[in-house]
């Protein structure tokens, strides 16, 4: 009993430590900002000078790119899911549901891995990926919301991107295989499907959980019942220094990978290895407050 309620204040503890810490999002008027001074000097939010600089940032060229991912990745999505129902034998529905499965925790891995190197490592400053790619992770840590303001393609473009390479392979491959070799590979393709299908997500996903307002109900349920990020567990990752739960997917891997300090392990090899400390970009981009 007493061990209970040990429990629960502690976790009452941290729900209030993560609330007082990261960004209001549930405050629909331009954030946390209230009174004039913290308008003038705001840890976060569209008021943040810091954010403000990374918006501007967002260029034409840019936005053309994530265009062309997005048409290409989705034409490629629906050609090759005609190819696999076309293929699909009712038998091997449990191989086939395995593969999805493992499709599913290996993008939550993925997007935790791509999330914590491009949070912790390298500057907006480098030539070509740091305006284009790195860029987007900063703002997010100062302006969490302005992923709520960003329509489909800027939210999915990058995401989009990075599957077209095994999407396209995947296309070619049922173009010019025989009928046996496609059969022979099929839980692997469905496996690389699924992957790609929720790596394509991930930012959706992660947008959603940052959405207090008029989400659809489906998605509420998803969230509520931990089958894509729900709301309060991607807030975590929100507490500065931003160090922690960087699966955006599910985020079923973040409590395990979290207990074996996984993301403290990679930075002190990484520290040891260059001498370069983690997050430094991110710490100097938080500061440019007013
Ligand atoms: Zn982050
Ligand atoms: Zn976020």
């Amino acid at each position: 009993m007493d061990f209970d309620m040990g429990l629960s204040a502690c976790s009452a503890v941290k729900d209030r430590h993560i609330l007082e810490n990261s960004m209001l999002e549930d405050d629909p008027n331009e954030n946390s900002a209230i009174s004039q001074e913290q308008k003038n000097l705001p840890r976060w939010g569209p008021h943040h000078k810091g954010a403000q600089e990374l918006a501007q940032l967002y260029s034409k060229g840019k936005r053309s790119q994530e265009t062309v991912c997005i048409y290409t990745c989705i034409i490629l999505m629906l050609a090759n899911f005609c190819f696999i129902l076309r293929h699909f034998q009712i038998e091997r529905w449990t191989t086939v549901v395995f593969a999805a499965l493992c499709g599913i925790i290996t993008a939550d891995f993925a997007s935790g891995f791509v999330h914590w190197g491009a949070d912790s490592w390298c500057s907006v400053d480098l030539p070509v990926i740091g305006k284009n790619f790195l860029r987007p992770f900063r703002e997010h840590h100062i302006d969490p919301t302005s992923i709520t303001r960003h329509d489909f393609i800027e939210t999915n473009g990058d995401n989009f991107m990075l599957t077209i390479p095994c999407l396209g392979r995947m296309f070619w491959d049922f173009l010019t295989k025989s009928n046996e070799e496609v059969q022979n590979n099929f839980s692997w393709t469905c496996y690389l499907f699924l992957l790609a299908i929720f790596v394509s997500m991930t930012n959706q996903i992660h947008k959603w959980s940052h959405t207090y307002f008029g989400l659809p109900r489906w998605v509420v349920w998803l969230q509520d019942h931990h089958i894509i990020l729900p709301r309060l567990h991607h807030r975590i990752h929100h507490v500065a220094p931003h160090e922690t739960y960087f699966c955006i997917t599910t985020g079923w891997l973040n409590w395990p990978l979290e207990k074996i300090q996984f993301w403290p392990f990679l930075e002190w090899v990484i520290t040891y290895l260059t001498g370069y400390k983690p997050r430094t970009d991110d710490f100097k981009w938080a500061q440019k407050r007013a």
